[in-house]
């Protein structure tokens, strides 16, 4: 069905992944803003997180949120990179929340507000310790609060947040989680107010929800990959939720060559296309599927340990792949493949991010379970 590469959307499965986080967040008071820089903001998928009516929804790049806008997406848009000063003009008119950590830049925020007539939400971010984006010290952060509280009249301080689990690979612990919610009252204490959001990380995060130990101040998160495929927790972090859909996308590629051939290549080998020495296995003659994509599709071939695709059929498994040719081993597979037939994958975040960002990749939308 359809043109390949192909990438398959089924709808009913994100919107119920969707919902059962959702669920689950709502009753411990957090809020979502669902996260969809992974799939390019894919309209499709878009317009399923709101329907799901999420307190945001969010991407780290403003032409994205420009196309949401656009699309006519409902749901407050909120940009979770802190944006470059000459994106300002275009902050302001596509995203109605944004999360924050130069002066700079939210003084500029200020100004374009005023020049377009408007008003803006600002979460600043507090760095405990990943050391990407934030506020490292906290009174800096209290410092930068107190400036917007007393001194910006278009700019209204709605909350802060942080960022975990992306440079220092922090564990987003009880303990950790914590910080956050003690800056927060220390600005609250200096602003004289509440805060309206406390956000406590991604994805990452969501698993305390899980634990029951999330602390009670974080009311907000922000997640993309568990929403979408809800694989880092249960196959690298050994959480379990068959409430969970992990196919709710699907990657399908055509078969252009089947032969059977020896596992060692013929010959002296030098540099593969990539300046790498690979090292081989004997394993004999195998059986062995050419499919026409590869890594010019899909980005790198791993991810950590394993294939950043991953076949759905149990009885293959991929070999390897160069820019345009990914090789499947089938000696085994319980189904005759012939070439023409499609081979279906299930992918990990970095696959997806690559595959949505590919013009040349047909997307069925499907709604069946
Ligand atoms: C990408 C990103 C997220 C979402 O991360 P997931 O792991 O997909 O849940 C949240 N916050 C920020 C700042 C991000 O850049």
């Amino acid at each position: 069905m359809g043109t390949y590469p192909q990438i398959e959307i089924n709808l009913t499965k994100l919107k119920e992944n969707i919902q059962q986080i959702k669920s689950r967040c709502n009753a411990c008071g957090i809020n979502i803003a669902g996260v969809v820089k992974g799939v390019w903001s894919d309209i499709g998928i878009s317009k399923a997180f709101d329907e799901k009516d999420l307190e945001h929804i969010a991407s780290s790049r403003i032409d994205q949120l420009r196309e949401l806008k656009e699309a006519g997406i409902k749901t407050p848009l909120m940009l979770i990179r802190t944006p470059m000063l000459s994106e300002i003009d275009e902050v302001i008119r596509y995203s109605d929340i944004s999360l924050q950590s130069e002066i700079q830049v939210i003084e500029e925020i200020e100004r374009e507000a005023q020049r377009q007539n408007t008003t803006h939400d600002v979460i600043l971010m507090y760095d405990i310790g990943d050391l990407r984006e934030g506020f490292f010290q906290i009174e800096e952060l209290t410092r930068a609060a107190i400036l917007i509280e007393n001194s910006m009249e278009r700019i209204k301080l709605a909350g802060i947040g942080t960022n975990l689990g992306c440079y220092g690979a922090l564990d987003p612990t009880y303990e950790k989680l914590s910080e956050l919610a003690e800056a927060a009252e220390h600005v609250e204490g200096a602003i004289g107010r509440r805060l309206k959001y406390v956000s406590g990380g991604s994805t990452s995060s969501f698993v305390r929800v899980l634990d029951g130990k999330m602390p009670e101040r974080i009311n907000h998160l922000r997640l993309g990959e568990i929403l979408l495929i809800s694989k880092d927790q249960q196959l690298l972090r050994g959480y379990t939720m068959p409430f969970m859909h992990t196919d709710a996308i699907t990657f399908r590629a055509e078969i252009i060559e089947i032969k059977e051939k020896p596992s060692l290549p013929q010959g002296d080998s030098v540099l593969d296309s990539f300046g790498n020495r690979p090292v081989f296995e004997d394993k004999g003659i195998m059986k062995r599927a050419l499919i026409a994509v590869g890594q010019a599709d899909y980005g790198s071939l791993m991810y950590g340990n394993t294939h950043a695709i991953i076949p759905t059929d149990e009885s293959i498994e991929v070999i390897s792949a160069s820019s345009d040719h990914t090789i499947i081993n089938i000696t085994n597979a319980e189904k005759a493949y012939k070439v023409g037939d499609t081979i279906s994958f299930k992918v990990w975040y970095t696959a997806m991010l690559h595959l949505f960002g590919k013009k040349s990749i047909e997307k069925l939308y499907t709604k069946s379970i």
